[in-house]
């Protein structure tokens, strides 16, 4: 999965965008983005139940039946943190044997308006790295945008 890359649809964009704006202050959103392996490109987007109900966590209770030909990298939000995975995160992706098979060492983190993906490359140390994310941004949010 080398040189993998992740092409979100500006539909999918704002499918995430809604639901991490209908969280309590303080509290995260959950999800799970469905990618089809051939190219990258994010299909859709189904929100998880958050099973902490504290802010400033993220418990995933949720499964389902794999999906032929596609992925899913859990999602969750970071309503006032940065991007990049914080302790727990990593202790939870890497606790959570997301290794073996290169597509469970990927988990996105949904901070300041964008999509971020890693992988962890190395359990024992707990090494991540970022998975490049191309984000298609609907024309009716871009005039907003242009507007403000
Ligand atoms: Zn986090």
């Amino acid at each position: 999965m080398s040189g993998f890359a992740i092409t979100v649809p500006a539909a999918v964009g704002d499918e995430i965008r809604q639901h991490v704006g209908e969280q309590e202050p303080g509290f995260e959103a959950a999800g799970r983005l469905i990618v089809r392996t051939l190219d990258g490109r994010a299909v859709e987007y189904k929100r998880v139940r958050n099973g902490a109900n504290v802010p400033e966590r993220v418990m995933f209770s949720a499964s389902w039946r794999p999906q032929p030909g596609h992925i899913s990298i859990l999602v969750h939000s970071h309503p006032s943190g940065g991007p990049a995975p914080s302790d727990l995160d990593l202790q939870w992706a890497t606790n959570r044997r997301y290794r073996g098979s290169e597509h469970r060492a990927l988990f996105a983190i949904f901070a300041a308006d964008f999509l971020h993906v890693w992988r962890i490359t190395d359990v024992a140390t707990r090494s991540y790295e970022r998975v490049p994310v191309v984000e298609r941004r609907s024309s009716r949010r871009e005039r907003v945008r242009a507007a403000a």
